[in-house]
């Protein structure tokens, strides 16, 4: 323990530090030392850095960087990174944090200093490869990028002159940019865009969607008095590290951390409250707690009269009763009054004292309470989207909306940048991405692709992938096989990558792909509450620059002929459309030097010097071009302190000829200002009279209000009443598929999506660091469960059987886990197959045979991971084998009939592996996963059978890559029509009548 003594020494120390510091004019970044060594090197000596070399001690031999700044890529955080350039051998030594980058503050995860792994992997794809033989044999052959684009360029023209723009589709898995993919496909004039969100984020997106009209929150988590998460943001949750760290902070501060989570994960071993609900009771526990603050009365209900649709909500199902606040708050007392601590208790098996404890501490929150709720339990169960509807009726009821320690719209901490050509809206739709049953989706319904294409729905005629692995991220991996090896489903497969991967093996070409050090990109995300904007760059090409060395393609400082998606589509466009007589070279082409190529140095300058508020006149405070500047530190940090955008006044000037509707919401026939960047997303479209809602009226005041239809926050949802789902318009409980009710008594949960905080997906595995630190993924099991299962011990091999197969783990007896539930990380289990001699394994892929059998498919390793030689001498001290069992290729497609989502959560059996058995082993039968398909869609109620307005899908909801007013009109016979069926209302608990 320091005394006071101490501490006032400390902070002596850090003040000469800093001094010294600033009388060098350096700046000074405060360490954690004792001794106050800086944290990190002062940015005025990012030039020439001296480090002593530690392989040389007790020589003192110097060796000399250039700090270039680049963000990671390893997750979605975009923590800003250093690269350590060797000024004499011209290449990347390290990679450490930027401590000029406002959002992960010079901080990163194990993931990110990992980067350097990736670099230098040995197994990386250094050229562009066009395969030979038939599809997924495994035999490549290396082509010229000419080669490539010319063939790819003619394939593209050739769809496009033939009217078949659905036939062009880039499934993008973390994209990690900000629209640079959207604009390149909306110049082609295709609805191409796909994403994997809908396996991923789009349940938790949705119940904050029907509630603000934008689908993220942005938790003020630093100057929280409570934060509660229903998710895993101090281990790899979304925006991880950025997150983790002003969690930390809160903590510090006296904040108190609620976690519910069923798994006893790193988050839940920091919480004060850790809560191990029954899988896909996680509304219901919210549900309880809102409740304790509407029947106690400790809710803001100033907040609530100002800002909810309660107005909206009386009109449209209680016209019995009086327009008034009292007789809503009356309603609303009602409506709830059966979601009791013993309600909740019964459904996630957490004692109702636990339980009412749990809310005394949210109550006590006041507007300083912080709530996410992102993949885990919205992206696990059926229903899963009012986990955070649900949540955040609590923010909504606490009036912590949009306050300090409260929780914002993720627009308001968001910053995109306008570029320098937006081409128009595409005129088409795009079916399989978008099928008609599924109108409120939040995002495309990736995963229903291979099934979609066996349906006959359509066809591609050229389908990219990029930083996407859909064989093995998602559930079914092996009706993906099947369709991306069949050349009339899928007429040219191409894999933009930097490694090869699952999906990879099955392209026509892999082009490849630079790391988060080798490409361009800009992103901004909700991290506090301010905006900013960050650069990701390929730091050699950047480095050559700073030494008077311009590049002008970043082939020419990558690794072997490794390229970076903006220069590729940029010169794919060229090629496509090479006399402009497409009307596509336009948008790729220079704006100083008409008639030439854009460049990304003209493009990304641009964009600094005509988008980013205040940065021109950073830069040019220090001599420097907006693009000099970014290119220097990586980041700008635009404003702090959005606040409380909702509550600003729209100005007068806005208001000229603007008409008030019935319910309050003001709109205008002006233009909308150009307020991108303040109620970006999600804001409603024009409606058929042209006005655009500008506002909405709270007591006589036309203020901002939130993007929704009312302008306000939406508690009762018009458009999912409008949309046939009346039943759930409200924050309510849906009954998840593995609700213990809808068990055989054989039958346990398996949690499958959780992840580990040194692995991503796919993008991590070719880091040896990370590999070393995580390669297998045991089935975590009570003991319990263990004993009366017949499994004696860790490492025993288990079966668990799903719907479709089973898949052959190692048991990990734990009490982590609840009883009755099991756990298996989805990072493991990569694998390549027998006979592709040109794919390295490295350390994480086992070999594997692949057969197809009576009963579907059946994968059994031939060979495990071992030691190698390779340019890397580590690659020869591999000491593991075990590099766990891919489970998601034993899982079928779980999509929600409302928010798209997968709902990855499995019912399972669990037995003891049978004689012959293998760790690893995978059996999935394809054909039973059409029917489990089949049976999902059934459930659904499509947009020709419920559209008020004759449209696909409400205008207002967000969509990446919007087409025109006109291609949102249902078609006369949808191709999805009649396909769906209406769900009965029995699955689960709507508030009140
Ligand atoms: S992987 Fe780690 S360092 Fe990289 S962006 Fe994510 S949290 Fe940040």
């Amino acid at each position: 323990m320091s005394s006071d003594h101490d501490l006032g020494a400390l902070g002596d120390r850090v003040s000469a530090a800093r001094a010294a510091a600033e009388a060098r004019g350096e700046t000074f970044y405060p360490g954690a030392s004792r001794v106050h060594l800086a944290a990190f090197p002062p940015r005025e000596r990012w030039d020439d850095w001296v480090e002593l070399s530690s392989r040389a001690w007790p020589a003192r031999d110097e060796r000399h960087y250039m700090l270039v700044p680049t963000t990671c890529f390893n997750c979605e955080s975009a923590c800003g990174l250093l690269a350590y350039v060797d000024r004499d051998t011209r290449q990347v030594r390290k990679f450490e944090g930027n401590p000029e980058h406002p959002g992960s503050r010079g901080r990163n995860c194990a993931k990110g200093p990992a980067t350097i792994n990736q670099v230098t992997d040995p197994d990386r794809v250094l050229y562009p490869m066009k395969r030979v033989g038939r599809r997924g044999e495994g035999q490549w052959a290396r082509i010229t990028w000419d080669e490539a684009l010319d063939a790819l360029a003619a394939r593209i023209r050739a769809a496009l002159a033939e009217g078949r723009h659905n036939e062009i589709m880039v499934h993008l898995g973390r994209p990690g940019e900000d629209g640079f993919t959207e604009r390149v496909l909306a110049s082609w004039g295709v609805d191409g865009h796909n994403s994997h969100t809908n396996v991923c984020s789009s349940g938790g997106r949705t119940g904050f969607q029907f509630w603000m009209g934008i689908d993220r929150p942005s938790p003020d988590h630093a100057h929280a008095k409570v934060i509660y998460l229903i998710s895993a943001h101090l281990e790899a949750g979304h925006y991880f590290n950025p997150h983790a760290q002003r969690i930390t902070q809160a903590r510090e501060n006296g904040a108190k951390v609620i976690v519910l989570d069923t798994r006893l994960s790193n988050t839940a071993t920091h919480a004060d409250y850790w809560l191990s609900p029954q899988p896909g009771s996680e509304a219901a526990i919210n549900l309880a707690i809102a409740s304790h603050l509407i029947q106690a009365g400790r809710y803001d209900a100033g907040f609530v009269r100002r800002w909810w649709n309660w107005e909206e909500y009386l009109a449209q199902c209680r016209p019995d009763l009086p327009r008034t606040f009292e007789a809503f708050q009356a309603v609303l007392a009602e409506l709830y009054q059966d979601f009791t601590f013993e309600y909740a208790a019964e459904e996630s098996g957490i004692s109702a004292a636990v339980l009412a404890e749990v809310a005394d501490v949210v109550a006590g929150a006041g507007t300083r309470f912080a709530c996410h709720s992102w993949r885990s339990a919205a992206a696990g169960n059926l229903g899963g989207w009012q986990v955070s509807r649900t949540l955040f009726l609590i923010s909504a009821l606490l009036g912590a909306v949009a306050t300090e320690g409260g929780t914002f719209p993720n627009a308001w901490n968001k910053f995109v940048p306008r570029p320098i050509h937006v081409p128009p809206h595409p005129g088409v739709w795009q079916d399989l991405s978008w099928p008609e049953e599924f109108p409120l989706a939040q995002n495309e319904l990736s995963f229903l692709l291979p099934h979609l294409l066996k349906d006959g729905r359509g066809k591609l005629d050229t389908y990219f992938i990029r930083v996407y692995n859909p064989v093995w991220t998602n559930p079914d991996g092996l009706s993906w096989m099947e369709v991306l090896t069949d050349e009339q489903k899928v007429g040219c497969f191409v894999a933009l990558t930097p490694t090869w991967n699952e999906s990879a093996y099955f392209a026509d070409y892999v082009l490849p792909m630079g790391h988060g050090s080798e490409r361009h990109d800009t992103h901004s995300y909700e991290q506090y509450d301010g905006q900013w904007v960050a650069f990701r760059q390929p730091v050699l090409r950047a480095a050559r620059a700073r030494l008077g060395e311009p590049v002008a393609d970043t082939r020419e400082v990558n690794p072997g002929e490794v390229w970076e998606e903006n220069e590729f589509w940029i010169e794919l466009s060229w090629r496509i459309d090479p006399d402009g007589t497409l009307g596509i070279r336009q948008y790729h082409e220079s704006r100083a030097r008409p008639g030439e190529k854009l460049t990304v140095d003209e493009y990304y300058g641009w964009m600094f010097e005509h988008s980013v508020p205040g940065l021109p006149e950073r830069a040019a405070a220090e001599g420097r071009t907006p693009l000099e500047w970014m290119r220097r530190y990586g980041a700008f940090e635009i404003s702090r302190g959005q606040g409380a955008v909702h509550e600003q006044e729209v100005p007068a000037v806005e208001l000229t000829d603007a008409t008030t509707g019935g319910l309050g919401r003001v709109y205008t026939a002006a233009p909308a200002p150009d307020a991108a960047n303040i109620v970006p997303m999600g804001a409603p479209a024009p409606d058929e009279a042209g006005r655009r809602p500008v506002g909405v009226l709270v007591d006589g005041v036309v203020r901002r209000g939130f993007p929704t239809p009312s302008g306000r926050l939406e508690f009762w949802s018009s458009t999912l009443a409008a949309w046939g789902w009346p039943e759930h318009a409200l924050p309510g409980y849906i009954k998840s598929h593995v609700h213990p009710s809808a068990l055989a008594d054989d039958q346990l949960v398996l949690l499958s999506t959780f992840r580990l905080p040194t692995q991503i997906h796919t993008r991590s595995a070719n880091s040896k660091w990370l590999d070393e630190l995580s390669h297998t993924n045991p089935v975590w099991i009570h003991p319990s469960d263990a004993a009366r299962l017949g499994v004696n011990r860790t490492g025993d091999l288990i079966r668990v059987e799903t719907e479709i197969g089973y898949f052959v783990a190692k048991a990990w007896l734990t009490e982590g886990i609840r009883p009755g539930v099991v756990a298996c990380s989805h990072h493991m289990g990569r694998w390549k197959l027998t006979g592709h001699s040109q794919v390295g394994a490295g350390g994480m892929m086992a070999t594997v045979g692949l057969q197809r059998e009576q009963e579907g498919w059946a994968m059994r390793a031939t060979e495990l991971v071992r030691p190698y030689s390779s340019a890397d001498p580590d690659t020869a001290r591999i000491w593991w084998s075990d590099t766990g069992v891919h489970q998601n290729l034993t899982f079928p497609v779980h999509p929600d009939p409302i928010s798209g989502m997968h709902c990855w959560h499995q019912a399972v059996r669990i037995r003891p592996a049978a004689p012959g058995d293998a760790h690893g082993d995978i059996a999935a039968d394809t054909g039973r996963a059409r029917e489990v398909y089949r049976r999902w869609m059934a459930q659904t109620r499509p947009a020709g059978h419920v559209s008020p307005d004759g449209t696909r899908r409400p205008r207002w909801l967000m969509r990446p890559l919007k087409p025109d007013t006109a291609a949102f009109a249902l078609p006369a016979a949808g191709p999805g029509s009649g396909q769906g069926g209406a769900q009965g209302s029995e699955s689960g608990r709507s508030p009140g009548p």
